[in-house]
């Protein structure tokens, strides 16, 4: 029987499940939606009647899992401790259930570093050695890979670029409890907040004609707004690129990494957010050389983070430390 691993992919709206053999043909993938109203046993209970169908389905035998979910875990213990998006995951232990359910070997790691592996071996990652990746989007977050391992540091906190302060007087409150942080000028949600507190003081701007409420505004809205060449927009935008320019360089001058790779709903803003990027990088960094530095954006999209629980598994059936070696 053909030997294969399964990549799950948790997230607070669905979940990303998805077979690959050894030698990595990919031979069946399913999303289920997370309803995270039923309870985590439940939904752990549909995930492994979905993954016992597949391996049904395609005649073959699982010899090991791989899972990404949000923070924050106790990877060491395998366990789920109460994410945000899904907050009766406590002291979850899903890895422990995997593994009485079917025996093998399984491996968990954060949502991000799971995504960041599955640029690293399948997508924009590939060929490199050191990355950072860094996800925009609702909040910031991020991950580092050194020589092919990712950094985990104490508490499981590395590469948490997002929570670094660049603002360190009169900043906005930030999720983690800080303000000032990276996140609370670029993710999403404080995009679309700067616009609305500027909007709600009477400025002028094209956003009031595309909603018909300010509650309405988001992040894409504000992008929509720059290609229109809005003014307010615009000076927005150029703050957001400026500051993820001082986060971004800070942790080039820090790994000095062969490539920073950006994924995330807002970096799909593409060239209208790198350009700027790029051109302000090299105010922030003067010890890297910067076109040694590829800063690109993410290639896979929503299977970045099942593609590197595949990695994850992989990784945890070959027992291999360096992930580059395969
Ligand atoms: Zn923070």
């Amino acid at each position: 029987m053909n030997k294969v691993i399964a990549g799950i992919d948790i997230g607070g709206t669905k979940i990303a499940i998805a077979l690959e053999t050894l030698e990595g043909e990919k031979i069946g993938a399913r999303r289920l939606p997370s309803e995270v109203e039923i309870g985590a046993y439940r939904i752990f209970g549909k995930i492994s009647q979905a993954i016992t169908e597949m391996l049904e389905e395609n005649q073959v035998e699982l010899v090991s899992v791989g899972i990404g979910c949000p923070s924050p875990l106790d990877i060491e213990k395998g366990l789920v401790m109460s994410p945000a998006n899904l907050p009766d995951w406590d002291n979850f232990p899903i890895v422990k259930l995997f593994q009485d359910r079917f025996r093998v070997p399984v491996i968990l790691d954060n949502d991000a570093n799971a995504a960041m592996l599955g640029e690293y071996v399948y997508g924009a990652g590939r060929g490199f050695k050191n990355v950072v990746y860094i996800t925009v989007s609702t909040g910031v977050g991020g991950g580092i890979i050194i020589n092919g391992e990712i950094i985990h540091g104490v508490a499981n906190g590395a590469g948490e670029l997002g929570h670094t302060i660049v603002q360190p007087d009169g900043g906005a409150h930030c999720n983690c409890g800080s303000t000032g942080c990276l996140e609370t000028i670029c993710a999403g949600i404080h995009i679309a907040r700067r616009a609305k507190e500027r909007l709600e003081a009477g400025e002028p701007s094209l956003i009031n004609e595309m909603v018909s409420n300010i509650n309405e505004v988001t992040a894409k809205t504000v992008i929509e707004a720059v290609r229109r060449k809005d003014k307010l927009a615009t000076e927005i935008w150029t703050e957001t690129c400026r500051f993820l320019a001082i986060g971004v360089g800070n942790i080039i001058t820090l790994i000095a990494p062969e490539a920073v790779i950006i994924g995330g709903s807002v970096a799909l803003a593409g060239e209208l957010l790198f350009k700027p990027l790029r051109l302000y990088l090299p105010e922030f960094v003067s010890m890297i050389p910067l076109e040694k530095v590829a800063i690109v954006p993410a290639e896979l999209g929503g299977e970045s983070g099942v593609c590197g629980a595949l990695v994850l598994a992989k990784r945890s059936y070959k027992n291999l430390y360096q992930i580059h070696a395969i």
